[in-house]
């Protein structure tokens, strides 16, 4: 189907209401995204969507809910919601319920966020009364169920935003877990970035009969990007970001940057060394407690600091106006991570860029993302620090270059999870909280690797042989960060004894 953007809002079927709230954001016409969904939802019809982040999703799904909510007039009971959406982060969930705050402003709804890593009181205390909208991340939710804190009787609603993203993060067991509390008699929305096979089966139980939006499907990256890559010695990355940075912050002192990097440590390293040549800079990765997190990101939004360094844990939670510029200053591991890093620039339309700096040792990633996104990235122009020797490396040959160039059959559009080139896309290991790699453990058993790793990690991302071991032992994957010792300490316990039998 065609992506025609109409011009305005009018047309859409939203009441006075909205329209006036979605003026009122400054949205002057609706992405592809929202034209397409918002009509089939006020009919009543479910939702299955694969779009590009950064597309408008949470407006597409958020206004006709509330539209829906506010015409029906009824009140939640105690301790339910009437409305339920699905987040994989926490910074996620805050968004979209600041977004929600913002187009409810003309309407009563109440509305909440319910996630992992602060006090469960005060969102006890909120529930307590009934919310029409909730949004929440999977585990905290479950943690509330599990103390009858809250009831699942009440939704009318359910989105669940970044499906892929749920799954990579280990979530699946508590999406099926609380899409059995669900009443059966409910409109559901599922959006999703890619259409793995992992998704579309999941999706198969969660949605009925739903209306297939897909915006650009083929293209996994945002066209406005311009991508760039960096050729440089794993030396001089440094000095080539402090190069890039001065001169951008020179042109314009209100330039924000966000800088990917692999782990926590390197992303405190660099922040501290940006701040010691006189650049404000702030770390955001899972070490940090989620007021730091929360914190760094309002400095950053105020410009007082101009540059986030993040671990992927901000990949698809951050949403900041005009940030034009994301680095990855280490490349991911898992090409798709790279979408939905350079995603956070060039939001709702802008103009945004996105250097990857890649030096001998990268080479391998660089050319997985190249094959994933099916293009080949120019190299950085104004480059002082240039590295001959990663670019040979990082090169593809030209044939290669070539039939990436060339468009995916029409007969295949969506591959169902399958790598362009015909292989299975290798799945990241991630960390179950974060988002973060896990450091590969070649050569050692499955046990050790648990021992190493300790009890944050997923029994998902774990060999068969100890998931049935596990299973055998009545453990239940943890699906956000053990809260307590004797939670973490019992459930260790368990598997250890389970594997002593
Ligand atoms: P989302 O994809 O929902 O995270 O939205 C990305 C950004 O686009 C957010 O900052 C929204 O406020 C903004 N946005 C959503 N819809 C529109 C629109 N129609 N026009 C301009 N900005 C929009």
């Amino acid at each position: 189907m065609e992506n025609k953007t109409p011009q305005n809002f009018d047309g859409l079927g939203l009441s006075e209401k909205l329209l006036l709230a979605v003026k009122n954001a400054g949205y002057e016409k609706p992405s592809p995204i929202q034209v397409r969904a918002i009509p089939p939802i006020l009919a009543g019809r479910d939702i299955f969507g694969c779009a590009q982040t950064g597309t408008g999703k949470t407006a597409a799904f958020a206004l006709p809910i509330m539209q829906m909510l506010d015409g029906r007039g009824h009140y939640p009971a105690p301790k339910r919601f009437r409305a339920l959406i699905l987040t994989p982060t926490r910074e996620l969930a805050e968004q979209i319920d600041a977004n929600i705050a913002m187009y409810g402003k003309n309407l009563s709804l109440s509305h909440c966020k319910v996630y992992g890593g602060v006090s469960q009181n005060p969102q006890i205390k909120l529930l307590a009364h009934g919310v029409d909208i909730l949004t929440a991340t999977p585990g905290r939710l479950l943690d509330l169920f599990s103390q009858n804190k809250l009831d699942f009787g009440g939704v009318e609603f359910l989105v669940l935003d970044e499906a892929d993203r749920m799954l990579d993060m280990g979530f699946i067991n508590d999406i099926r877990k609380i899409c059995r509390e669900l009443p059966k008699k409910r409109q559901s929305m599922l959006f999703s970035a890619t259409l793995s096979a992992e998704v579309q089966s999941l999706a198969k139980n969660i949605v009925d009969n739903p209306e297939k939006i897909s915006v650009s499907p083929d293209k996994p990256t945002v066209d406005k990007i311009a991508q760039k890559v960096a050729f440089v010695e794993y030396g001089n990355k440094f000095d080539l970001l402090e190069k890039m940075m001065k001169e951008r912050l020179e042109k314009s002192a209100d330039s924000l940057a966000l800088i990917f990097c692999r782990t926590k440590h390197g992303a405190n390293k660099l922040a501290k060394r940006l701040c010691r040549i006189g650049i404000e800079a702030d770390a955001i990765h899972g070490n940090k407690s989620q007021s730091a997190r929360k914190n760094a990101l309002e400095r950053f939004r105020r410009r007082e600091s101009h540059i986030l360094v993040a671990t992927d844990i901000a990949a698809r939670g951050i949403d900041v106006k005009d940030m034009s510029l994301v680095v990855n200053y280490d490349l991911p591991e898992d090409p798709e991570t790279y979408v939905h890093r350079i995603g956070r620039t060039a939001r709702a339309e802008a103009d945004g860029e996105a250097v990857s700096f890649c030096s001998a040792d990268d080479a391998p990633l660089l050319k997985a993302i190249e094959k994933f996104i099916r293009k080949q990235i120019d190299p950085l122009a104004d480059n002082p620090f240039h590295s001959e020797a990663a670019q040979k490396a990082g090169t593809l040959k030209t044939s290669l270059a070539e039939k990436l160039a060339q468009p995916l059959p029409k007969s295949k559009p969506q591959n169902g999870g399958k790598h362009p080139q015909g292989k299975r896309r290798q799945k990241p290991q991630q960390n179950q909280y974060y988002g973060e790699s896990l450091p590969r453990k070649k050569g050692k058993s499955a046990q050790a690797v648990v021992e190493k790793i300790g009890g944050k990690k997923s029994a998902q991302k774990i060999g068969g042989m100890l998931k049935r071991k596990m299973k055998a032992a009545g453990f239940k994957p943890q699906t956000e960060k053990p809260r307590g010792k004797p939670a973490k300490s019992s459930f260790w316990q368990k598997l250890r004894e389970s594997l002593r039998k």
